[in-house]
């Protein structure tokens, strides 16, 4: 016999956890007891060692639907406890300042079936919810978790729902979000010619509009999207009009799995990630073209997920697949007010159906990806967000709250509280805000930066932010008056990954990456960072390369390429008619910022091969290239291919890795009509050999085996999977994030690590 304790934090009360670890004790043989504790359940179990074991997996894998486990602490005491049975206790007081508020979950099971159930009372209401399903985050005002704390308060309860509220054997006791064809939201449509209807009336006439072409905005969990039917050329092509939005591929939500299935490749692992709670937009690659090019725009990649609410579900059994795509104009934060949604109707918009049920916090789609088995974040936002992430003390950490300002473009902040009983700290991510660039998402940034101080409870005394004097998110940290603590942003990629995955050590960190601003004051993004909880040194990059316009060139891959053939010594195979103006700046030193990142490499390839001279969103060159690497993968006999060349010099110290001779290579391929995708591979392949043979180096040098890599760049999964095979074939120990984004949106976690573990003042 054995007694072990465990301690749980997370969305664990108010959602059934304790009765159903009292199901799981009784059923595994188990005495014991489990009671709540300050922000989560602590339980101690007596019996047999199996016994015990199968308790332990059955928390993991059964765990009630609503629940999330943040950090779970188990240790076997000394002495065994013995108890008659397994009981439920009253709470034990404790700290109770630790918050967890559950993401918005998509509709469960059971509120399916009765919303299909003309028998049921809530046949086809479009805000059926229940214990396990319905908004939370975005309409929550303050904590406690109570309908009076959230937009539902407009919404009086009837008769029926109250029964059902305070009826303890019900499955909707103390659900919050309860509410029926009588009692709850209604659903609204206005027209571009001012007509207007209300229920069953208006869900008909939003689907017949969207089954003549039309475009509708239809308001959801985070805010509103902009729907028309992905199978309409045209009307896809308004909505690209609409919104500003000329080359990036939208997202399609689909009536369900098998309809996916039929135009895209879908794994076991990504049909899960579908059909989960959180239904994210994951990115699927196309089985044949039968996805509008309008839609996909030249990706390999669409954006699928499935409905996730009850209206959704309503409308998509009666439509074509939809585009869905965020409502905001020009990159906006996306659009949540009534008033502001119906204000653009007219034009393009045909209708808006929405209701009363007011947003508290706008939130965006999540949009995932599956890679090397594992899921990567493009963007974290609904079905995640507020989830916090837990990192482990070390007993030398700050013990103050912080506040981590993040980035400028794809910005997302991070809160973290420290707490004794947790022994470490809870660091709440935002969800994705956007480009600070823009002044409404800078409004937006302010104001949900105070509104999660107010529900996390979160008061920061030191501030982290990005190196960057430009960055909004650094001129607002510096304002703030408090500790400030400037973060390098590559430092930041890599300590993101320390976080999520609890590296303590040191570790080889690699950041592969657009732009960031580096402490010397170029313009780094090729690095290799010596990292440790308490700080970095740098200890490889890829050379400095002049480059024209500093940060204004991201969109300008032939600027890039003009910059790398100069250095190169091949001017005379620059044809770009602007060169001339370019090389004047060169020579003068005028506007020219050095820099070493992987980014502009690859945009520099891109243009340098014809594929791609100027982005319409950042990266976009850069995809182009990796579509031409991908396809040459599809060929047989790819193998044995070698990879370009490439010259590493110690330059004081510090690794330099020369790419002239690759673009020399490159040059003389193209030159000698060599299939672009070849080349596009064999650079792929060297940049893959460059990352191992540089670590090869770092490793004889330091001492350290253990790899972190992060960055933008390794949203590129040709080169990403290249580079965790190579690194891994060298016996290294790879580690990458599968928490936060890789992007910019994953920097406010890595400075939130650097600051919890930086000494103070
Ligand atoms: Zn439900
Ligand atoms: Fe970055």
């Amino acid at each position: 016999m054995f007694t072990i304790e465990y301690r749980i934090w997370g969305v664990v009360q108010g959602v059934g956890f304790r009765p159903f670890i009292a199901r799981l004790a009784f059923e595994n043989h188990l005495t014991g007891h489990v009671y709540n504790l300050g922000g989560g359940v602590c339980i101690t179990v007596t019996g047999q060692a199996d016994d015990l074991d199968s308790f332990g997996r059955g928390i993991i894998d059964g765990k009630p639907q609503p629940s999330e486990i943040v950090h779970l602490e188990k240790r076997i005491l000394e002495e065994v406890r013995n108890y008659p049975d397994f009981t439920i206790s009253e709470s034990a007081e404790g700290e109770n300042d630790i918050v967890f508020i559950s993401p918005d979950l998509s509709i469960c099971g059971n509120c399916e079936k009765e919303l299909s159930n003309p028998s049921d009372p809530r046949y086809g209401h479009p805000f059926i919810s229940c214990m396990e399903c319905g908004p939370r985050y975005s309409i929550i005002d303050r904590i406690p978790y109570d309908r009076d704390n959230t937009s539902m308060v407009e919404f009086d309860m009837c008769e029926f729902c109250t029964h059902q509220y305070t009826s303890s054997e019900e499955r909707r006791f103390h659900a919050q979000t309860i509410s029926c064809h009588h009692c709850g939201p209604q659903l609204e449509y206005s027209g571009k010619e001012k007509e207007q209807c209300f229920g069953t009336a208006a869900l008909r006439k939003a689907i017949e509009a969207l089954n003549n072409g039309n475009i509708v905005a239809i308001k959801g969990i985070g805010g509103y999207h902009l729907a028309c039917s992905a199978l309409d050329e045209g009307a896809v092509r308004r909505l690209r009009l609409l919104k500003g939005r000329e080359a990036k591929p939208f997202a399609v939500m689909f009536r369900d799995l098998d309809e996916i299935k039929r135009h895209c490749m879908v794994s076991e692992e990504e049909s899960q990630l579908l059909q989960g709670k959180e239904k994210p937009i994951v990115l699927l690659e196309q089985k044949d073209s039968s996805i509008l090019e309008e839609v996909s725009k030249g990706s390999r990649f669409t954006g699928c997920f499935l409905p996730y609410t009850p209206l959704q579900e309503l409308i998509l059994i009666e439509t074509p697949p939809l585009v869905m795509t965020s409502a905001n104009i020009s990159d906006s934060p996306i659009i949540k007010d009534n008033y502001e949604m119906l204000a653009m109707l007219g034009g393009s918009l045909d209708g808006v159906l929405y209701n009363g049920r007011d947003i508290r916090t706008s939130i965006d789609d999540s949009v995932i990806k599956t890679v090397d088995s594992d899921v990567q974040f493009i963007r974290r936002a609904r079905g995640y967000v507020p989830l916090p992430v837990y990192i482990k003390g070390t007993g030398k950490q700050y013990k103050g709250d912080i506040l981590a300002t993040g980035g400028q473009t794809k910005n997302t902040f991070c809160l973290s509280k420290q707490s004794d009983r947790m022994s470490g700290n809870l660091a709440y991510l935002s969800q994705h805000i956007g480009d600070l660039d823009n002044l409404r998402t800078y409004d937006s940034y302010l104001h949900n930066i105070e509104h999660m101080k107010t529900l996390m409870k979160v008061n920061p005394e030191r501030i982290c932010c990005d190196l960057h004097p430009g960055y909004a998110s650094t001129s607002y940290a510096e304002g703030l008056g408090t500790e400030l603590i400037k973060v390098q942003h590559h430092y930041a990629h890599v300590a993101s990954v320390m976080a999520e995955k609890g590296i303590y050590d040191e570790v080889i960190g690699i950041a592969y990456d657009g732009t960031g601003y580096g402490t010397d004051g170029k313009i780094w993004g090729g690095e290799f960072l010596i990292c440790s909880p308490s700080g970095f040194r740098r200890a490889a990059h890829l050379r400095y390369i002049p480059m024209p316009g500093g940060d204004s060139s991201v969109r300008e891959a032939w600027k890039s390429a003009g910059a790398y053939l100069y250095s190169a010594g091949l001017e005379g195979y620059i044809r770009d008619e602007r060169w001339g103006l370019l090389k004047k700046a060169l020579d003068n030193g005028l506007n020219i910022v050095d820099s070493s990142s992987m980014g502009r490499l690859f945009d520099a390839v891109s243009s340098i091969l014809d594929i791609s001279h100027t982005a319409n969103f950042e990266g976009e060159s850069a995809i182009l290239l990796e579509n031409k690497a991908a396809e040459y993968m599809k060929l047989e006999d790819n193998k044995n291919i070698s990879p370009y060349g490439f010259d590493i010099e110690d330059i004081n110290g510090v690794y330099n890795i020369n790419m002239n001779n690759c673009i020399r290579k490159i040059v003389e391929d193209k030159f000698s009509k060599v299939d672009i995708t070849a080349i596009a591979f064999r650079f792929h392949r060297a940049v893959a050999e460059l990352t191992a043979e540089t670590c090869r180096m770092l490793r004889d040098k330091y001492g350290i085996s253990k790899v972190a890599v992060s960055g933008g760049v390794f949203q590129n999964g040709v080169l990403f999977l290249m580079v965790l095979s190579e690194l891994r074939r060298n016996g290294f120990e790879v580690f990458y994030n599968t928490v936060v984004p890789p992007n910019d949106g994953g920097i406010s976690l890595g400075q939130t690590f650097a600051g919890i573990f930086k000494e103070g003042r």
